[in-house]
């Protein structure tokens, strides 16, 4: 009997449920648990054959099945300002109440954060640790405030995964096999270079990527870099997008047209992806990429700590505004953008204080319309839809005047160029 290939998305969907049930089980048998942030290292863990769930994203899977409010106010009612970060109130939320409809995650036996996307992780992973009375690993990855990465951050970050291999020593009670952890950081590389290939196919148009399918799959990058089964995943996902790349099929099943190419800015609203989306699509607005594709795009040379330390420190939070705007306005040109949508991310304040700085230098240098709406990631109070449709509403006029004024500039060259 021939087996029944599976799409990439129904592989994803059997990768994810896996990876909570590996989980649930190993802790069941008394195997201990990581927590981890989400760009953390995982490679260290990977070859100490640690199990390891991501708050960030049980945070977001609890979000997208409108599962958030009771751990938000558990972690508000133990005195968590409103202000903190809603990822880290549905992670201290949930780790009183140990329970959700959504998505469950075992408690965890070893913390291990890296501070490389942001400073909010440091005191939650640490209070966490606190909490539940068990070691903290922090890696500490500094800010570069000078456009390239500095040579002295890079060598600090590598002084400390030295530290945390000898840590996880200590902890398991086994020598780090340096051999394995070569072989992992193959595979890292590897799952890295599938998914940056898969997204970068919307640079075709019409793009065959719908970029909320990115925000679906960007579950995996965090959980299965290390492992096989996330190459295979992002290789599959990769030749599905070419062949429709190839045949020159756009982002939706309907076949309805893609009439102008946004990037987002931000993280998703978890709890309200349908609107977004729809609100969207109803207009012929694709979302074809955004800050998230390089950021799990973490490429070293396999077996070299210092490299890696490196490209851990080199991610797009841990770089100068400069850095930031020249990023953004370069996936504009590449991906032959019509407008930004910012999304002012009421949790995550290192990634909005640079919006208006990006926007100021993407309408002064590329002419190019954007729009910022409020929203959160996690937390359902912030965000208005009818604010939202508004704002895309503008977007869409501003895009529209903006193509009719190209026309109109090259119906001109034409006739003066006989
Ligand atoms: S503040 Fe931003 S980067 Fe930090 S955990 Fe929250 S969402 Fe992630």
């Amino acid at each position: 009997m021939s087996e029944t290939k599976l799409t990439s998305k129904e592989l994803l969907s059997q990768l994810l449920q896996a990876h909570y049930a590996e989980a649930i089980t190993a802790k069941a048998e008394g195997k201990p648990v990581v927590w981890s942030t989400s760009i953390a290292p995982q490679e260290l863990l990977e070859a100490m054959d640690l199990t390891v769930v991501y708050p960030e994203n049980h945070a977001a899977a609890v979000g997208a099945r409108k599962d958030a409010p009771q751990f938000i106010s558990s972690a508000e009612t133990d005195g968590y300002s409103v202000d903190i970060c809603s990822y880290a109130r549905v992670n201290m939320g949930y780790a009183n109440l140990q329970f959700s409809e959504a998505e469950n995650i075992p408690m965890p036996d070893l913390i291990y954060c890296c501070s490389n996307i942001c400073c909010t992780v440091i005191k939650w992973y640490e209070n966490i640790a606190k909490k539940f009375n068990i070691p903290l690993i922090m890696i500490d990855a500094p800010f570069n405030p000078s456009y390239e990465v500095t040579e002295d951050n890079v060598i600090f970050v590598e002084g400390q995964l030295k530290d945390a291999i000898a840590k996880l020593e200590d902890f398991t009670g086994r020598k780090m096999d340096y051999d394995r952890l070569k072989d992992v950081m193959e595979i890292s590389n590897e799952t890295a270079t599938w998914w940056k290939k898969a997204t970068d196919l919307a640079v075709n148009v019409p793009s065959p990527l719908n970029g909320f399918d990115m925000f679906n799959y960007m579950a995996t990058i965090v959980c299965l870099r290390g492992r096989k089964a996330g190459t295979q995943l992002f290789k599959l996902w990769y030749e599905e997008l070419k062949e429709k790349a190839d045949g020159s099929i756009g982002p939706w099943k309907d076949g309805a047209e893609e009439k102008y190419r946004i990037i987002w800015d931000g993280i998703a609203c978890w709890p309200y992806l349908g609107p977004t989306y729809k609100i969207l699509k109803k207009n012929g607005v694709n979302m074809v990429t955004s800050t998230y594709p390089e950021s799990w795009t973490i490429l070293y040379e396999p077996g070299d700590l210092r490299d890696m330390a490196r490209a851990y420190d080199s991610i797009y939070t841990q770089r100068n505004i400069d850095y930031a705007a020249d990023r953004l306005l370069n996936l504009a040109t590449t991906f032959q953008i019509d407008g930004v949508l910012f999304h002012s991310n009421r949790s995550c304040k290192g990634m909005d204080f640079k919006q208006f700085e990006i926007q100021r230098r993407l309408t002064r240098e590329l002419g190019i319309p954007s729009v910022i709406f409020d929203g959160d990631q996690t937390d359902p109070n912030i965000f208005s839809e009818a604010q939202y449709e508004t704002r895309v509403q503008a977007l869409v006029e501003m895009m529209a005047e903006n193509k009719k004024r190209k026309e109109r500039e090259f119906d001109e060259s034409s006739r003066t160029s006989y």
